[in-house]
This record gives C-alpha cells, structure tokens and sequence, in this order.
C-alpha cells in the first residue's frame, strides 16, 4: 500500500478549519504596518516630509540630512510596533523578493548597545548578493550589487522586519533587479504623456501609469502536495490521469467558496489590509480549488510590489491553513491554467483617466489620441511584448485554449470600431470648418462618456480594451509584473513622443491648428495599424492562419519569443527611452534564456525519477499480482486457464507495453537532455531543450496516465487528480 499518498489523504480528511474572526473594521487596519503618507505626517519634521514628498511626486533627490531624519523616524516608529529587524527588499531576476536582515541594534562601547538605523542604512546598502542571476554583468571575483531605496514605494513591517522597498543593481550601475528598469519606464512614460496632454491641458504636470492586476492561483492540501514530488520540485502535476469529474459541469466558477478557502482568504485580506494592499475582490474561478484575488488599481511601481509581496503573503498564509498555493499557470492537465491580467491605464495629476472617454469633444479627442497611440505601440512592438511575458510555465497556458493566444492583438469593441472607421474618412491637411463641427459633434462626440458595456467583451483577446482601461490578458499568475509593465510603458511612451514630433512638425511647417494637426497624425495610425486590431475569436487555428497573413508573429516556446528581446528595434528602443543600456537588455536576455532551459531541465529529471522510480516499479507490482493469478488459475484449470485467464493476460501484455514506452522514452530523453547541455550558445541550447526534451515529457506522461487507470489504486504512489482537487 502506497503510505504517503493515504496518510496524505487521511491528514487532508481530518482537518478541521480554522477559526478566524474579523474584530476591526478593514478601514481602519488598512495601511496600518505601511509607513505611508499618513505615519509620515505624525513622525517626519516638515521639511523631511515635504522631502519624501517631491522625491514620490516630482523624482526629487532626497539629501543627507533628510535621509537621517526619515530612517531615524522610521526606527521609533517601527520600535513602537515591536519590530527588531530591518532590511532592503528587492526584486532579483530570479523572480522572487529578496531580503537580508539585519537588527537596529548596534555596540557603542563600554558594554553599551543602542538602536540605531540611520540614513546610510535606509539608502543604501551593500547586500552579499553574488548568487542573484546578473546575465554576465557582474564578475564574481567583484561580485558587488547594491540596493538603494525606493522612496515612491513605502516602507512596511512584514513578519516583524521593516521592509524597505529597493532598487538593486551592480556597482558599474546596470539594474539587477525587476524594478530599475520598471522606474526608468515609468518615468519615460510620465514626460512623453505629459507633454502630449500638454495639447489638450496646460495644467498637466504628471502622469502617471497604474496597473490593477488579477491573481489567479490554485489551493491545495498541504499534506497532499507535498506527497507529490512533481508539484514540491516545479510547482505542478507532471502527470496524472484526469478525474472522472472535472471543471465540465462549470460548477465552480463564481460559486460559492468552499469554508477552509474562505477562512485563508479572510485572514489573507486582514494582513493585506496591514499592509496598505487594497484587495478588494476574491472569487472561484473555473478549474476546481482554483480561486482569483484582485485590488483596487494602483500606481504601477507600488502595484508590482504590491503583487510580489502578496504572493510572498499568500504562500505563508496559506501555510497556516494547511494549503499550498500554487500559483503556475497550468498545474493540471485538462483543467484551466491560471493568468495574471493587468489592467492598465494612464492618468493625469489633474485627475483624468487618458484611457477613459470624456464629456467634451476636447477630452474625447485626448481620449483619442492616447487609445490609438497604444495601439499602434503594441503594433510596432508587439514581438516584444509577447517576449516579455515568455517563461517556461506560461507557455503551457498561452494558445491552449483557455487563454489567449502567443499572438499579440488588440480588441477593441464594436463602438470604438465605428469610430476608427469614420476618423480615417478625415481630410489631409486643412479641414473646413463643418467638417471640423461634424466631426466633433457625430464621431467623438458620440463617444459615450461610460463606455463599459460588460456585453461588449472579448475573453479571447490578448490585448482587450475594457472601457476605461486596457486590460493585458497574456501575463502569466507567476510573472513578475515589473516585465510587462516595463514593456507596455516603454512603447507607449516611444510612440507618444513620436506622435508629438509628427503633430508639432504638422503645426509648424503646414501651418495647421493643433486639432487639425493631431486629426491628420491619428488618422494615418488608423490606416497603418489595422492588423493589429481583432475583433473575432482568438482561440483556434482561423486566427492563426489569419494572423500569419497580417504579418504578426507567433512564437509559441518562450526560447523563439525571447529573440525580440535582443532585436535591434529593442535595443533602440530602450536606449532611447533610457530604460535599459544595451548590456542590461543582453544581460536580460541571456538570463532568462538561461532560466528556460534550466527550467525544463529540471522538470525533465524530476519526470524521468517519478516514472522510472515510482511509476514502473509499481507497475511491475500489479503484474506479478496478476502473474501470479494466471498460475494460479493455470493450476485450477489446468488447459482451460486460457479462456479464464484471457483478461489478465492482456492487461500483463499491455502492462508491459506502458512499461517499454516510459523506459524507451526516458532513455530518449536523457539523451536530447545531455546532448542540449553540451550546446554552448544558449539560444540554440534552450530551443533544444523546447523542442527536443520538452515534447518527450507528453509521450512519457501518456504511458504513466494509462498505466495509472490500469493499476489497482490501493497501490498506486501519487497522490490523483481526484485527490488533490475538490478540497471542501
Ligand atoms: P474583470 O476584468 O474581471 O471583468 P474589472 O473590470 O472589474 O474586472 O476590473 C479588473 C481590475 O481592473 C481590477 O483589479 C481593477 O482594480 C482594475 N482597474 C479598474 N479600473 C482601472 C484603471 N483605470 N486602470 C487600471 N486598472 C483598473
Ligand atoms: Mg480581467
């Protein structure tokens, strides 16, 4: 008998929920272990403040004395909540947060010892870092990164530690980390915005990028997943026959929660209350134990942190409830993956949503001008952006069906569609003073001011927009957003300050007025960027062919998707932008690249062990129970034990046959993996592993699943579907 999966199984049935009770009001724990506006304006001087204050709103340098005054706030406030520890926490490349701890304490002699933080430690600090991936631009031998503070992100007590939110990057200054280039592009996309609403409002002096992502996960027994090597070691099920019940009857999407999800959930909200994250709606989505969490949107810096933190949180919560999360984008065959969609948008400091229509022709033609804008960046860079949500595990999900397609397109709706169709009639050049009127008060003057038509929806897009909002469907639920968004605010703010160049050259050298100019750039991006656009269903072989016909690319393995990465284009287009040097974009580069093959590397030995070391043993075991049987029978029957015996004798052969196809096809495998490790160019080493290693894991994973439907369960090793979904 198979011990660890029915004591597993056993532990599961016998737990009993915990209790959680909800004393305060979430408003008023909201924000409460956050060193936000708010606790800054009762522990910082005026003029500390007021320097914290320009650094978040104006990029301002925050200088010495100012930075002592902070962190010696900081401490008594972080002292008056029992905390003893403090540390710089950042975002390697590895994709998970980073912290290194360090006490508040420090000698002074004599036997004496004070709390001390002071303003070289909130700054900057040197953390010993030389295992982070670095993509080559670090030598070991100076293994030297160091993390700097973040001001425009808070600082926040987590696990009783001060938090401080940090940049990190080498000593010779490249961005080690996913938010250095993330702040770069926020930056980018804050002067070439607030220039173009410059057109339309001369009190804009900011704007900003927010991003509201939805986080889908999966929540599983604890004890269950851990008796799974497969889920322990890559986060998923490498096999496992389908259960008899699956997500078919639908019965799960939007109903109601099951009481140990609710109890997680409940306290899960509590710590994010603390913690200034502003959750606000949590669901079942449509696979079995699979739920979705989702916060109000937020400035994009703070909401990526916001993101890494609550995955770092959902993992240590869960624990407390017996579950493990799992947040890869397809842990099960046959049932739905999970995504990440971030929801972003653009806003003035004058208070206006540029991705919202407005009430006056003049705003909705501001409206105009960022909504085409946006298209046709994710037209120009739409490799890019498909490579900047490339990863291992988000291959499985993007083109099966259940989530968009590797092809960028964007959705626009029916209305917004009618509008293109009349702008692109617009005259070159000069307009006549009724066609001006016509087109103010018939094309954007029809755009109605809410355009969130909840019928108006298309699930199948990668690129939706939802109203007030484009919503960016092909991030995957273990992403880091800092990538996408990185991407998404450099291309728009490419094309905007192009757009600005074209709309100013019109003004000055064909003497046309700023509406007439800003009509006649926008109308030839109406024209130019009709393939991007996509209204029909994204799923499915017609828009492929389609799509290949409209010249858009489709990698389907992250190894293909990563290329435009290191494309000329790219390379230009972050050098410009100032986001990334050209060593940080390789470096980029070749780190994820590395990751990739790593990554199935690592699935294809934990694969290789589960089949050969539990599967087939296992399988042999049942055959000798009905080995033994046939003889036996033989002895009863003696001549006629052929007729008896005639369906154990198949199920010995078939048996054998599952056995010789895992044992053939590993043996395969190791050997395309061996011949992989010895490819020297990284690329060329990751597609060998994409297209040579990774499709032997569906043949090996065929004869497991079969053998597992023909095995006697009382002895099967892993922990099945059936088991490990439909937790109540
Ligand atoms: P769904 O896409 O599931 O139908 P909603 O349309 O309600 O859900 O919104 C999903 C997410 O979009 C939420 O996280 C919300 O905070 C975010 N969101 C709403 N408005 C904006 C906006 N202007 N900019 C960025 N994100 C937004
Ligand atoms: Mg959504």
């Amino acid at each position: 008998m198979s011990t660890l999966r029915f004591h597993a199984v056993k532990e599961s049935l016998a737990y009993k929920p915990v209790h959680i009770e909800e004393k305060e009001r979430r408003s008023d724990l909201f924000g409460k272990n956050v060193f936000n506006e708010n606790t800054m304006r009762q522990y910082l001087t005026k003029d500390a403040f007021n320097g914290v204050m320009n650094a978040i709103s104006h990029g301002k340098k925050i200088d010495r004395s100012i930075a002592d005054q902070v962190s010696s706030s900081m401490k008594d406030w972080a002292l008056s909540k029992g905390v003893t520890h403090y540390t710089h926490w950042f975002q390697p490349l590895t994709g998970a947060t980073a912290e290194k701890h360090d006490a508040f304490f420090e000698t002074i002699g004599g036997g004496m010892a004070i709390e001390k933080f002071g303003g070289d430690q909130l700054v900057q600090q040197e953390p010993d870092a030389s295992s982070f991936p670095n993509g080559g631009i670090r030598n070991t031998f100076e293994a030297r990164g160091y993390t700097a503070w973040d001001p425009t992100s808070p600082a926040f007590i987590y696990q009783t530690t001060l938090c401080i939110p940090t940049i990190f990057v080498a000593y010779t200054g490249e961005a080690l980390d996913f938010k250095t280039p993330l702040l770069r592009a926020l930056n980018a996309v804050d002067t070439a915005a607030t220039a173009v609403c410059r057109y339309f409002d001369k009190n804009v002096k900011k704007v900003t990028s927010s991003l509201g992502w939805e986080q889908e996960y999966f929540l599983i027994d604890k004890m269950l997943a851990a008796s799974r090597p497969d889920i322990t070691l890559t986060g998923r099920t490498m096999l496992g026959h389908s259960a008899a019940k699956g997500q078919q009857l639908d019965d799960h999407y939007f109903g109601s929660i099951p009481n140990r999800a609710l109890n997680f959930m409940r306290e899960l909200e509590t710590e994010c209350m603390l913690l200034g994250i502003p959750v606000k709606t949590r669901h079942n989505e449509v696979a079995p134990n699979q739920f979705e969490l989702a916060p109000i949107y937020e400035e994009a810096n703070l909401a990526v942190d916001h993101n890494s933190l609550l995955m770092d949180l959902m993992g240590r919560v869960a624990s407390r409830h017996n579950f493990k999360v799992l947040f890869h984008e397809k842990p099960f065959a046959g049932m739905n993956g999970s995504g990440k969609h971030n929801n972003w948008s653009l806003s003035t400091d004058t208070g206006v949503n540029l991705l919202g229509p407005g009430k006056t022709p003049m705003s909705n033609l501001q409206f105009l001008t960022f909504f085409i804008n946006t298209i046709k960046a994710v037209y120009k860079h739409e490799a890019l952006l498909r490579a900047s949500v490339a990863s291992a595990s988000n291959d499985h999900r993007l083109g099966a069906s259940e989530a968009p397609p590797a092809i960028m397109s964007v959705f626009i709706g029916e209305q917004l569609t009618k509008v293109l169709d009349e702008l692109e009639g617009v005259t070159k050049g000069k307009l006549s003073p009724q066609e001006k009127t016509e087109l103010k008060l018939n094309v954007i003057g029809k755009i109605p001011d809410v355009l969130l038509d909840n019928t108006d929806r298309n699930r199948t897009s990668s690129f939706a927009f939802t109203g007030n909002k484009f919503e960016f469907r092909a991030v995957g639920s273990t992403a880091n957003c800092g990538n996408p968004m990185t991407v998404l605010n450099t291309i728009v703010a490419k094309q905007l300050k192009d757009f600005k160049i074209e709309v100013d050259a019109l003004i000055n050298k064909k003497d046309l007025k700023k509406d007439e100019a800003v009509f006649n750039v926008l109308r030839e991006y109406i024209k130019d960027t009709k393939a991007i656009l996509f209204e029909g269903n994204g799923y499915g072989k017609p828009w492929e062919i389609e799509a290949k016909k409209r010249g858009l690319s489709h990698n389907k393995t992250t190894p293909e998707a990563l290329t435009a990465k290191i494309s000329q284009q790219t390379i230009d287009l972050f050098e410009e932008m100032n986001v990334m040097s050209k060593v940080e974009t390789q470096a980029r580069y070749e780190i994820e690249m590395e990751a990739y093959s790593k990554h199935i590397q690592i699935e294809g030995r934990v694969l290789g062990d589960i089949a050969r070391n539990h599967i087939v043993p296992t399988a042999i075991k049942y055959q000798n129970i009905l080995i033994r049987n046939v003889r036996g029978l033989k002895e009863i029957f003696e001549e006629k034990y052929h007729d008896v015996s005639k369906e154990q004798m198949l199920l010995i052969e078939e048996i054998s046959n599952h056995i010789e196809g895992i044992n053939a096809n590993v043996t395969k495998m190791v050997d395309q993996r061996r011949k992989a490790n010895a490819i020297e160019d990284i690329e060329k080493r990751a597609l060998a592993y994409a297209k040579k290693v990774k499709p032997l894991f569906d043949d090996i994973r065929y004869h497991c699943d079969k053998l597992e439907m023909l095995v006697d369960d009382e002895i099967w090793p892993l922990t099945k579907y059936r088991e490990l979904l439909f937790t109540r």
